[in-house]
């Protein structure tokens, strides 16, 4: 028998990984692109968390400094003068939804993007000042009514993902993450759809809620479905906030989207073009 060892095809992307600058990740950006590049994966983006305002993130630990934005770009921008993914290394950003203050997002993200960001994932996290899916914030799910917070969720998702502002829309399921649901989520699975695909958005199929108490992929699998009879392209996401997490069981995500009929993921580059990869 020949022991030549065959390189396997690079195949697929991660389309949303974070660095410690945002304060509750554990590897550098140097760490987490030699992780990417020693992967199987095709390429993938760097996606971290843009600076928040101080009254909701006084202690820093869930973005990265104001300041930091710049040297994140440039850090990223020699990175991919010298590795070997060339262009499969995009550069990302996640940007938070402000129910409150619309603007605020705006500006953020329009800084992101003149600083060189090339990706934009629109994630709503907060509602008002509340951080939701925070460990450090469950407590404040108890004085609250669940369908409410579903409702209030689905509100500002509808409208972030109306506001041209993003690329793609992350975990878009994100209120069931602690296993806090609603009586019945197919209404707020229909008309999320229907403004994604209204508004030509991207969706992550994101493996991170499997890691979490809710134990299932973001999003769930009749909103899933719901997104792709509307025709929505995906997007595959890790969350990853360590290297061991990158391309974090992709082959469950690859298996739900197979369930509903797709294909190929996208992997949106630079300049807006998408690369559309076969998912098997
Ligand atoms: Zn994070
Ligand atoms: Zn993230």
């Amino acid at each position: 028998m020949s022991s030549q060892v065959y390189a396997q095809p690079r195949r697929l992307a991660d389309c949303h990984m974070h660095t410690v600058l945002c304060g509750h990740a554990e590897h550098s950006i140097e760490e987490m692109v030699a992780t990417l590049e020693a992967s199987s994966l095709a390429g993938g983006i760097i996606t971290e968390h843009l600076p928040l305002p101080d009254e909701v993130d006084s202690d820093r630990v869930v973005s990265m400094y104001p300041g930091e934005l710049p040297s994140y770009v440039t850090a990223l921008q020699v990175l991919r003068e010298r590795s070997p993914l060339a262009d499969n290394l995009v550069i990302g950003a996640e940007a938070d939804w402000r129910d409150i203050d619309p603007q605020w997002t705006e500006r953020s993200v329009a800084d992101a993007r003149a600083a060189g960001v090339e990706v934009v994932l629109g994630s709503v996290h907060m509602l008002g000042n509340w951080a939701f899916d925070d460990p450090n914030k469950i407590e404040l799910w108890d004085s609250k009514d669940v369908d409410e917070v579903w409702e209030q969720y689905f509100t500002a998702w509808c409208c972030a993902a109306s506001s041209g502002l993003f690329d793609v829309m992350s975990h878009p399921d994100l209120p069931k993450k602690f296993g806090y649901l609603p009586k019945d989520p197919r209404e707020y699975y229909v008309e999320a759809a229907r403004v994604a695909a209204e508004a030509g958005l991207l969706c992550e199929v994101s493996t991170a809620g499997l890691r979490k108490p809710c134990a299932e992929l973001y999003p769930a699998p009749l909103f899933l479905a719901e997104l792709a009879r509307r025709k929505i392209s995906f997007t595959l996401a890790s969350d990853a906030h360590s290297k061991e997490e990158i391309g974090y069981r992709f082959e469950s995500a690859v298996e739900a989207l197979a369930a509903v009929g797709v294909t190929e993921q996208a992997f949106p580059k630079r300049d807006g073009a998408i690369d559309w990869l076969p998912l098997s």
